[in-house]
């Protein structure tokens, strides 16, 4: 059995390990060899973890030429390190439900990467997640964070916990225990947790009162937290108005904007909401959202006072959005995503993988013009490709959703100086991120005259983590 164990290890170990030796030991082999090679590896290393090979395959796959021109990084094996969680926690999350009856989940903290500043990244409560979602999230958020331009490593965690249908006794139940775990290994120089798909301002709140109980320290060691308690004004709406914010740049290089633009926007939850509320803002025609039941179709368009019984249903009542389709009487498709309906612009702010190839193949052949992902991988690489083969503006969610952690960001500078700036303020700069990473992604994207923004918001983010990491020694 041992043996077997360590014939495995040994072959996973025979099969690169660092991408100097690939190209040293392939002279003469052609990129692509060299790069299977080192998929291989990543697929040894991680059985089964199909989300995490995904993210690494299309990191790898645009960073290839820009590696052969930088021997330095192959020496470091930057690539096979940056590969390489720093730390992984997993714990048992013991809670009382209301009939007094045990339950358990499981608790996950992916410390990814704290080469340009501590580990940052969201804490995602839903039944789907496992250790591949969270190294595939933490993966991306490490480039993510390196694009805002703040000192932030990579991180995410969460579990497999579901709100849905809980009491918010439960909840609150859940949120201490988790911490009571969780709180050991945070700290507002360590690690900064934040909310992602069921954690809101309420689980940051159960959350961050356990955490301050048990450190008995007020400190801004998780962001997201509520205005009356160390919160950033605009951080709610941080990741639906940057996503605005980078398609309006996007929709700039193509001499257009976002006036009269119809516009398809997957999901229902914080980034969906405040994304339709800034394209509403700016004139766009908002046709669509969804939940994991169904989505809606209203060819009128979506209003401010129609969207604000969006926030009531799904923030307040917790109800399904077919309720607005009874509501509005407008046309409710079960079970099915929006990406058949004729749109020029389709934002996916529901989860990973939720454009296919087909579902790209009906988006182009409706005439959409621009592609911007709300959520962490919603597109499949099929479906990118697609998009990119057909002159479809694609801007992918290490970029176009970085407002969010960037007002997070934000929030801890502001918790480190004691004072709350004005909505304006960090509006402002909020627009200045995007901006930034839009011409991020034009300068090492630009690919024949046109963006490829997956390899420039690649390259860009690899960059500044390889370099810190090839300054701070083989840690
Ligand atoms: N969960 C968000 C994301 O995917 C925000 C993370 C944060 O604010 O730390 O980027």
């Amino acid at each position: 059995m041992s043996n077997q164990i360590h014939i495995q290890n040994q072959e996973v170990e025979d099969n690169i390990i660092s991408s100097s030796e690939i190209r040293e030991n392939k002279n003469g082999d052609t990129d692509t060899n060299s790069l299977d090679c080192f998929l291989k590896s990543i697929r040894k290393l991680n059985p089964g973890e199909e989300e995490f090979y995904e993210a690494v395959k299309e990191v790898a796959e645009s960073i290839w030429d820009y590696l052969d021109d930088h021997p330095e990084y192959q020496k470091s094996s930057i690539l096979r390190r940056i590969t390489e969680p720093e730390r992984i926690i997993m714990f048992r999350v013991p809670w009382t439900d209301d009939n007094g009856e045990v339950q358990v989940n499981r608790g996950y903290r992916v410390e990814f990467n704290s080469a340009i500043g501590p580990y940052k990244g969201g804490l995602r409560f839903h039944p789907s997640v496992n250790l591949d979602i969270f190294k595939f999230l933490a993966f991306e958020q490490t480039f993510k964070n390196s694009l805002t331009t703040h000192p932030m490593g990579g991180a995410k965690g969460g579990s497999n916990f579901d709100v849905k249908g809980k009491s918010d006794m439960e909840i609150m139940r859940f949120c201490q225990s988790f911490m009571t775990e969780l709180y050991r290994h945070i700290g507002e120089n360590t690690d900064i947790p934040a909310g992602d798909i069921g954690v809101g301002e309420r689980e940051i709140g159960y959350m961050f009162g356990q955490y301050k109980r048990l450190t008995n320290e007020f400190s801004g060691s998780i962001t997201g937290k509520g205005l009356l308690w160390g919160g950033s004004k605009l951080r709610a709406e941080a990741t639906g108005f940057g996503l605005i914010y980078f398609v309006y740049e996007m929709l700039k290089t193509k001499q257009t904007d976002l006036k009269g633009k119809r516009v398809a926007i997957s999901g229902s939850g914080n980034v969906a909401q405040f994304a339709a509320q800034k394209a509403i803002e700016l004139g766009a025609k908002v046709i669509t959202l969804s939940d994991s039941a169904g989505a809606i179709y209203d060819k009128d368009g979506i209003n401010y006072e129609k969207l604000e019984y969006v926030k009531y249903l799904k923030n307040e009542e917790r109800g399904r959005i077919r309720e607005y389709a009874e509501k509005y009487d407008v046309e409710y498709l079960e079970g099915e995503k929006p990406w058949n309906i004729e749109c020029d612009i389709a934002l996916p702010c529901a989860t990973q993988n939720e454009i296919n190839g087909d579902d790209a193949q009906s988006l182009i052949d409706n005439g959409c013009i621009c592609v911007a992902e709300g959520a962490n991988k919603p597109s499949v690489s099929d479906a990118v490709q697609k998009f990119q083969e057909n002159g479809i503006l694609f801007g992918p969610g290490k970029a176009a959703n970085a407002g969010g952690v960037a007002v997070s960001g934000f929030e801890m500078c502001q918790n480190g100086m004691r004072i709350q700036w004005p909505i304006e303020k960090v509006d402002f700069m909020l627009q200045q991120v995007m901006e930034e990473i839009h011409e991020k992604c034009v300068e090492w994207g630009t690919v024949n005259g046109s963006v490829n923004y997956v390899r420039g918001a690649n390259i860009a983010g690899f960059q500044k983590v390889a370099d810190a990491m090839l300054q701070q020694g083989v840690v």
